[in-house]
């Protein structure tokens, strides 16, 4: 059998994604202008960009997937790392041949770096023409006009209001199975070593009733999947009083809608409309949404719930907001309410500062205890701004983060296999999300605990739920046939 292994998303690592996780696709609606955009690092980024796409839409833009051919390029950019950053300086200096050939061309940076740098973006990086915020996307088309006028132009205003609930995005890139639906903005935890709060601005939820048309629009063209996308989705909260005066003076109820009632809207959309959600918070997430989860078969089997370090003297200088045993409290909920099968993954840092070797295994010895099917795993980046980078030092030895990092790999890929196998000779329900990277007589989807799962295509179409009989597996996919 042809290698079929896949062995996408085991194990997030150190040497951020130096690719684009997403890049516009060809549209040709003869509209006189063209937008090519890249996005780097979060889902929620991706979200961004289909947004903007469908703004820029409005303004006379269609998107392009070659950037040689485009008017206007837009890089969507991610700042949670040093790495992140030195990854789209290094595109601009690959865009300039792009430039060079097309002088009027226009280039511009939206995202997290944008905001973090704003003007000094345009002093570092001359190619540059524009620099918006995350909340700053419905203003580019008065940004560009002001470059078409021969100037620079920056808006990087956070707001409190911001959701763009009513801008139907762009899916851009799609497979036409799945898509992602952001239900809130911002964040208002200050975990001391991350620059979101600085970057993307005070948490603000989104109006349900726009979800859930978003989401019943999406199942009416044919997807089958939706993840509901927030930096902190169990904050998530929204009330007429606070949002909607005048709906509460018509209907004279104060409606407060908080994630567990979302997730039950979301899921009586319909039944063959899957729902995922990222991301959890460990002090956050309640018992009530676990029994939401627990009631509707559509709501995926699956948590990212970052622990980011298994010792609560390091958690309490991350400011978390939670110990090692209060986490490990949530994660015997999970499984006490819905079984070993949920499947769940985890954020980690290493290499805090401060951080003493004992407390590292202290990490270790969480990650045996929760057997986590994927992480995300990186070595502590001081980032400018942030409350950390003001009051503690970054003083663990590089090569004693990289060893550290390394331990917490090879752990969790030991892990990734064994949470993998347990699931070898059972029958999985997989929704068909397109063809195996590695082969075109296969199919690829993913199980409700979000397993990859790849099997011959039989006579079956994407956007199917089939039921899948594994028969074998490596730490990051599980590969086996359909069955009736
Ligand atoms: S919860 Fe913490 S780590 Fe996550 S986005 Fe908010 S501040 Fe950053």
């Amino acid at each position: 059998m042809k290698n079929l292994i896949e062995d996408i998303g085991v194990i997030g690592v150190e040497g951020e994604a130096t690719e684009p996780m997403k890049v516009s696709q060809e549209q040709n609606t003869g509209k006189s202008r063209k937008l090519y955009i890249e996005s780097y690092g979060c889902q929620m980024n991706f979200s961004d960009s289909e947004i903007v796409a469908a703004i820029l839409g409005k303004a006379g833009f269609d998107t392009t997937s070659d950037p040689s051919q485009a008017d206007l390029i837009f890089l969507n950019t991610c700042s949670i790392r040093e790495k992140a950053e030195q990854t789209v300086r290094h595109r601009l200096h690959h865009i300039q041949s792009y430039k060079k050939k097309k002088p009027e061309m226009m280039i511009g940076i939206l995202g997290c770096m944008a905001e973090r740098l704003k003007t000094k973006l345009l002093e570092e990086e001359k190619i540059v023409d524009l620099v918006a915020g995350p909340d700053a996307y419905r203003d580019l088309p008065n940004l560009i006009d002001q470059v078409d006028d021969g100037d620079k132009a920056v808006n990087t205003f956070l707001s409190r209001e911001e959701t763009y609930a009513d801008i139907t995005p762009v899916r851009l890139g799609s497979n036409g199975v799945t898509a992602f639906i952001s239900i809130m903005r911002g964040c208002d935890n200050m975990c001391s070593f991350c620059v979101v709060p600085f970057t993307r601005g005070r948490e603000r939820s989104r109006d349900p009733h726009s979800i859930v048309a978003e989401a019943t629009d999406l199942f009416h063209k044919g997807f089958r999947e939706v993840t509901l996308l927030g930096q902190n989705v169990d904050s998530y909260k929204w009330s007429e009083e606070e949002n909607n005066k005048a709906r509460l003076e018509k209907n004279g109820i104060n409606q407060v809608v908080n994630f567990a009632n979302l997730l039950e809207l979301v899921a009586q959309v319909h039944p063959d409309l899957r729902i995922r959600f990222s991301t959890s918070h460990p002090k956050d997430i309640t018992d009530e949404v676990l029994k939401v989860m627990a009631r509707y078969e559509n709501i995926c089997k699956y948590i990212h719930l970052p622990v980011q370090s298994g010792n609560t003297r390091i958690l309490e200088l991350m400011n978390r907001g939670y110990s090692r045993e209060w986490y490990l409290n949530k994660v015997e909920r999970i499984r006490t309410i819905l079984g070993n099968e949920c499947g769940i993954s985890s954020d980690m840092i290493t290499g805090f500062c401060s951080e003493t070797e004992e407390e590292h295994l202290e990490t270790l010895s969480l990650m045996d205890l929760v057997q986590y099917d994927y992480a995300y795993m990186f070595a502590y980046s001081e980032r400018p701004g942030t409350l950390a980078s003001k009051k503690f030092p970054d003083d663990i030895p590089a090569e004693v983060k990289t060893r550290r990092l390394e331990e917490i790999i090879n752990k969790q890929r030991e892990h990734s296999y064994l949470r993998h196998l347990q699931d070898v000779g059972t029958v999985q329900r997989v929704l068909i999300e397109g063809p195996s990277r590695r082969s075109e007589e296969h199919w690829q989807g993913r199980t409700s605990a979000n397993r990859v799962t790849v099997f011959p295509k039989g006579n079956k179409n994407k956007g199917e739920y089939v039921n899948v009989m594994i028969e074998r597996c490596t730490s990051g996919t599980l590969i086996g046939k359909i069955v009736e």
